[in-house]
């Protein structure tokens, strides 16, 4: 018996909700008293692969192919089940990222597993039965669900759990599955980057500003603040409806919804829409110049204040924070 768990990988390199996945499924093994084995699938560094080592994996199944490069659902689905049969695993752990939300209910069709997704915390195990936390409803609630099949696949929320390491390297072996040609039925032909900014949905802080900005031109304060943060910059639904931002910035039901550590809402009113997409943020900071808004009922720390009076504030207050550390 083991756990496996799929490290997911960006042009080669893992991100940080990889090492949060490892770290996670490390102490579902350890709750289980059995091994933790990765799976990689794509080109990899070998020495980024044993590190993993550092977070609790014993092993490291390595598959690179040619036809593997990128990312292609139907095939990565049958490489992870493939390889929980052959590691007689009986939890499959992966990040519930956007590649994940697609190899999850696969892995688990194919392994007639019961399935998790949106995980929020360690599994209750009870006789071969797990009890986990999820986020539901777009993240405006949470469910705790039973999984009671043989096999279990649980696909974590970034930014849900912490990061353990350790001094330990990990084996690596390469694994050559079976492909099918009918698992390659959909190919993506061509990525393009929306830009080089932080991603949204890996970022674990995000400046987010709405309709209380009046218009596109004064975006430039938003932009300077997420850049001293090192923050994502995201937007409300109406904004990117009107082609202030992109499309990729929208949070929300209909857009990304993101779990950070600091959201900082900047005149965005609150609308439920809005909080389904963020209100699993660690801390909220909102700042809106109606006291009544609704974004302060869910938010951490809240500033009443006209947003161009306390931006450029707080731009300052960063600035001289950053020069005195
Ligand atoms: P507003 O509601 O107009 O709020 C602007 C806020 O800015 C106000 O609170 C105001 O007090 C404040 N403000 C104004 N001037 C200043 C200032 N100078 N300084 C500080 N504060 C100021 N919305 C989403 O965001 N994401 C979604 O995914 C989404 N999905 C939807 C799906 C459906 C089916 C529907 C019906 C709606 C959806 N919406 C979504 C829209 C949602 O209901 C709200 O209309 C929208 O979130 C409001 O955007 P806003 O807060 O930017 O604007």
């Amino acid at each position: 018996m083991s756990v496996l768990v799929y490290v997911e990988n960006t042009g080669g390199k893992f991100k940080k909700s990889t090492f949060e996945v490892v770290s996670y499924a490390a102490a579902v093994s350890k709750q289980l008293n059995t091994e933790l084995i990765a799976i990689s699938i794509g080109e990899v560094n070998p020495s980024d692969l044993s590190k993993l080592g550092n977070y609790g994996a014993k092993k490291v199944l390595n598959v690179s192919s040619d036809q593997l490069k990128s990312f292609v659902n139907q095939a990565y689905a049958s490489i992870i089940a493939e390889a929980t049969n052959k590691e007689d695993a009986s939890v499959v752990i992966l990040s519930n990222s956007f590649t994940g939300k697609g190899l999850s209910p696969r892995i688990a069709v194919k392994l007639s597993a019961g399935l998790a997704d949106g995980a929020v915390e360690l599994p209750k195990t009870d006789n071969n039965i797990f009890t986990i936390k999820r986020s539901a409803f777009s993240g405006k609630a949470f469910a705790t669900i039973e999984l009671t099949s043989a096999i279990k696949v649980i696909a974590l929320n970034p930014n849900s759990f912490q990061i353990n390491e350790s001094n330990e390297s990990a084996i690596v072996e390469n694994f050559v599955p079976a492909l099918k040609e009918s698992d390659f039925r959909t190919m993506v032909s061509e990525i393009v980057r929306a830009s080089d900014k932080i991603a949204l949905p890996d970022a674990e802080l995000v400046v987010s500003a709405g309709r209380g900005m009046k218009g596109p031109e004064n975006w430039a304060m938003i932009e300077e603040l997420a850049k001293l943060l090192g923050a994502a910059t995201a937007c409300s639904k109406p904004i990117s409806d009107a082609g202030w931002r992109p499309h990729e910035e929208h949070v929300g039901q209909t857009g990304i919804a993101v779990s950070p550590n600091l959201y900082i809402a900047i005149g965005i009113s609150g609308a439920i829409q809005h909080l389904a997409g963020v209100s699993s943020s660690k801390t909220i900071v909102v700042i809106n110049k109606d006291s009544e808004a609704p974004f302060f009922k869910v938010a951490d720390y809240g500033i009443v204040g006209d947003a161009f009076d306390v931006v450029p504030k707080l731009i300052e207050a960063v600035k001289a924070y950053k020069a005195h550390s």
